[in-house]
């Protein structure tokens, strides 16, 4: 499928559920957001008509996000489907929590690979951030990701200044294990709604280039070579928006997205598609095709559905203005 623009966008992101197990301080208020009913979210196999449909007309990739998509009832049988419906590469963004317990049934199930968040090494810092979590449980989701062969196995740090994350040691990660961390620059999402309520603004974003610099620093001092680059043909899950570097030697690598300091819209190949049934077409803009409408016709219709979407894709973000949802709600 190309765009108005002529991207080709192959690559749909899929929020399965705006609810979460966790309370990210960067992502949801403390009292959790205001769940929206059941009827108001696509049910499983709804999600599976559209992806279908997609695959149809070219969509090769699908990562299955939320809120938490491993607390969605359904979800293995929905990689089921989607993998029967020809994608190729399905992938899933996860804390991590129940990923022990279920990376069984999700590896049989046809899932190709997993991206586990975890900002921070500090069993109570971690605590703090998310409100909720046991940064134990997300050790575990990584060494089960490795252990059931998932591959590549991606750990996404989000980046905070005001945090004062000990990046080195997360970089350092991807030297014993074929990990590859991945730093995302932190993203004013949901600031028009009033944010997360965490306090954190455009100043706590720290541009990859200086996080670049940071790390090297730090390993400098501990003796440590610099991280070289790593050519675009060996990026780990073929690329994608983030530039990959890595220590000398080691078995994985180290990511940096650029949201903000650098756009990567011209190069942008995604659709996204909300939990409760809107094709968003841009990650920071609000305007949406409402799918869910869509599906009570025909698969024609949701196929218009999506034609529309790739005809108001926006040629590149304007992520000042913040959007009105918040990122559980968007998939991140
Ligand atoms: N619950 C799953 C998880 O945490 O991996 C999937 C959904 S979460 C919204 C997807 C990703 O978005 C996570 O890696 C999270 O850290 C990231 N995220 C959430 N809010 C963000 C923000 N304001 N800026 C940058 N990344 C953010
Ligand atoms: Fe939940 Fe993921 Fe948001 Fe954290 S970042 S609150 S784990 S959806």
């Amino acid at each position: 499928m190309k765009d108005h623009l002529g991207r080709e966008i192959d690559y749909l992101r899929i929020s399965v559920t705006d609810r979460c197990n966790l309370r990210c301080i960067y992502c949801m208020p403390a009292e959790g957001v205001e769940w929206k009913s059941h009827n108001e979210m696509l049910r499983i196999e709804e999600i599976a008509r559209v992806a279908r449909i997609a695959a149809e007309e070219g969509i090769k990739k699908v990562r299955l996000t939320g809120g938490e998509p491993l607390v969605k009832k359904g979800i293995v049988s929905l990689i089921t489907d989607i993998k029967a419906a020809g994608i190729k590469d399905v992938s899933l963004t996860t804390n991590g929590i129940l990923l022990p317990r279920m990376a069984q049934e999700l590896k049989d199930a046809g899932l190709d690979r997993v991206n586990i968040s975890l900002d921070t090494l500090d069993a109570q810092k971690y605590r703090e951030i998310t409100r909720l979590g046991n940064i134990e449980d997300v050790f575990a989701a990584i060494d089960a990701a490795l252990e059931y062969g998932f591959h590549p196995v991606k750990v996404n740090a989000v980046a905070v200044r005001s945090e004062n994350q000990d990046f080195l040691e997360f970089a350092k990660m991807s030297i014993e294990r074929p990990l590859h961390v991945r730093f995302i620059e932190y993203m004013p999402v949901g600031e028009s709604s009033g944010g997360s309520g965490s306090g954190w603004d455009i100043h706590d974003t720290i541009p990859s280039d200086e996080l670049r610099q940071i790390i090297n620093e730090a390993a400098a001092a501990e003796g440590l070579p610099a991280l070289e680059p790593v050519a675009k043909d060996d990026a780990p899950g073929g690329g994608g928006p983030a530039k990959y570097w890595k220590f000398p030697g080691a078995q994985g690598t180290v990511g940096f997205i650029s949201a903000v300091s650098n756009h990567f819209c011209a190069q942008c190949n995604r659709l996204r598609l909300t939990a409760d049934g809107k094709i968003r077409p841009c990650l920071f803009s609000d305007e949406e095709i409402d799918v869910k409408a869509a599906l009570q016709g025909s698969d024609d219709d949701v196929r218009a559905a999506l034609y529309a979407a790739l005809h108001v894709k926006p040629d590149a973000h304007h992520h000042k203005e913040g959007t009105d949802r918040r990122m559980s709600q968007i998939g991140g």
